[in-house]
């Protein structure tokens, strides 16, 4: 099980000291979430915060890529130390090329679905995804309520994925929605507020793993 804090909530004015603090906690991997204000309506982060962060912190680092023409950017993200990119399939006109591009930068694959998209977008790319992410909130803020309905398509990637690949879930993770995802077969969560709007993310991150078993 892997516990993945969102920088997107983050106290913008310490990043640094709030990716020590995270883990310091725990946390499994870092998740930058990188919009663009067009895909999203929201503006994040650029490559260069991902770059100057890197050299604070061995965890691994998962960029996903909320941006329209995300192939522009696959190599500014894979020199600044991504770990992982995830891309969503409407933002590529040939997911499947994508996704190969990233493998070619030596990084791993990922594809996120939003909550309208169904299993079947990632359905002919299995064998090149090292990692699906279900979005249970709608992409581009944080604090946003989980959406239950996406629960099945967890059930539907189980199936579907190879025991291998990584499903995750986005948005709206708590200690009672972990539990949920956990049981229908995620095994990777990427939690914002409860973690960084927790004073003790200690606390935040061990309750997160209790309630996934
Ligand atoms: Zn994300």
């Amino acid at each position: 099980m892997l516990i993945c804090p969102s920088m997107l909530s983050a106290d913008s004015s310490r990043y640094g000291e709030e990716l020590a603090d995270a883990e310091k906690a725990g946390a499994d991997a870092i998740h930058w979430d990188i919009a663009d204000g067009v895909f999203t309506d929201a503006i994040t982060f650029g490559h260069q915060i991902v770059k100057d962060h890197r050299k604070l912190s061995s965890l691994r680092f998962d960029v996903h890529l909320m941006i329209e023409n995300p192939d522009k950017h696959l190599e500014n993200f894979a020199r600044a130390g991504a770990d992982v990119i995830i891309v969503h399939p409407e933002t590529c006109k040939h997911l499947h090329r994508t996704l190969l591009n990233i493998k070619s930068l030596g990084l791993k694959s990922g594809a996120a679905l939003n909550p309208a998209t169904p299993v079947a977008a990632v359905e002919y790319c299995v064998d090149i995804l090292d990692t699906v992410t279900v979005m249970s909130v709608n992409p581009g803020a944080s604090g946003r309520e989980f959406i239950d309905s996406q629960l099945k398509k967890i059930s539907e990637l189980k199936k579907m994925l190879p025991p291998s690949t990584e499903i995750c879930a986005d948005g709206g993770i708590t200690d009672l929605t972990i539990k949920e995802c956990a049981k229908r077969g995620a095994n990777s969560f990427v939690s914002g507020s409860y973690i960084f709007r927790n004073p003790n993310r200690s606390d935040a991150v061990r309750r997160l793993r209790e309630a996934c078993g």
